[in-house]
């Protein structure tokens, strides 16, 4: 896996992944009656050597999902200048200490998942003068050790967002792993429908077309593209 021939991180390599994944993406929303350019592909860059990056830029890939906050100021703030239209997505879970970066660096933060996280990322907001995008994480398996909002407490989180005034775009979820993801994605939509949410941010490299057969709006695609994660990744603790 580590030969020179078959490096994820060429910039052939990604560029064919991403041809690839868009396809797929594309077959996927066709079959759903859906236009393919109704869905986001955010790249997750995680853990990727800078050359993977460069690679899918110079596919032309704009959005891109990071898990961590300081990880992903060290990759991105150089590039954010030369990249006018990139969009950052930051999808771990965040601290409330490091809310204003997160505000600084992301254009939309999907992981909302507690009150206090709402005041402080108001609290940024208003510090600096930005419009805090984001989408509230719902753990729809209930998972005691996850990160997410309960699902019966999705709809308060929702309206205490609102009105502390962050711009609530929609809702995120993580199926728990070794489960039938579809009735996780099929929960997201229904809590998001009631919410007159738009955005739903779910689908991984193994799941993502089915995710937008479950109405997708954006998918989160890292090893389908750059290939597995070296180093393997490490508990988020951000
Ligand atoms: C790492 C990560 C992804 C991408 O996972 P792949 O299986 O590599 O596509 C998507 N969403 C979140 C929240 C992640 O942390």
């Amino acid at each position: 896996m580590t030969s020179s021939s078959s490096d994820p991180a060429r910039p052939s390599s990604v560029a064919a992944r991403l041809e690839a994944v868009r396809r797929r993406i594309a077959g996927a929303a066709r079959a759903g009656g859906r236009p393919a350019d109704g869905i986001v592909l955010t790249a997750v860059t995680k853990t990727q050597p800078p050359a993977a990056v460069d690679a899918a830029l110079a596919a032309g890939q704009r959005v891109f999902g990071e898990n961590r906050v300081q990880e992903a100021q060290t990759r991105w703030s150089g590039r954010r200048g030369s990249v006018s239209d990139l969009e950052l997505r930051l999808i771990g879970p965040l601290q409330t200490n490091k809310a204003s970066d997160a505000v600084s660096l992301f254009d939309v933060i999907e992981t909302v998942d507690r009150p206090r996280l709402v005041e402080a990322l108001a609290a940024a907001g208003l510090k600096t003068g930005r419009t805090v995008r984001v989408l509230i994480q719902v753990n729809t398996g209930a998972e005691p050790q996850k990160a997410g909002v309960p699902p019966g407490e999705a709809d308060a989180l929702v309206e205490e967002a609102r009105a502390r005034g962050l711009s609530v775009e929609g809702l995120m979820c993580i199926p728990p792993a070794g489960e039938a993801p579809g009735p996780h994605f099929a929960l997201l939509r229904k809590i998001a429908r009631r919410n007159g949410l738009e955005v739903l941010s779910m689908g991984m490299s193994g799941d993502y077309e089915m995710a937008i057969r479950f109405g997708a709006t954006h998918v989160r695609v890292g090893s389908a593209l750059f290939g597995e994660r070296n180093p393997p990744e490490t508990p988020s603790i951000d």
